[in-house]
């Protein structure tokens, strides 16, 4: 029970994290440029992606990180039922 939420955030992410970020020689997945400073989930965890797989990681300015937040915001709004619901 305990092993889901155990090192979430703890020395094995930070391993995968640095792992991650020299993979992508430190450029930002979402800006195209250098200095990324975290990772992002491709898949959010809210919608089921893997915390821990490096498939899922890609490099990112957590400033960037943010950004995207907004905008799938936005998207969901667009893509919502009410659009295609109108005949
Ligand atoms: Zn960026």
């Amino acid at each position: 029970m305990s092993a889901r939420t155990a090192g979430r955030k703890g020395r094995p992410w930070r391993r995968l994290r640095d792992l991650v970020l020299a993979a992508s020689g430190g450029i930002c997945a979402l800006c195209g440029l250098p200095g990324a400073n975290s990772v992002d989930h491709i898949v959010p965890l809210s919608k089921g992606g893997a915390p821990m797989a490096p498939s899922n990681l890609r490099a990112a300015h957590s400033t960037c990180n943010s950004k995207r937040g907004n905008r799938m915001q936005l998207r969901t709004v667009k893509t919502s039922r009410d659009w295609y619901g109108r005949e």
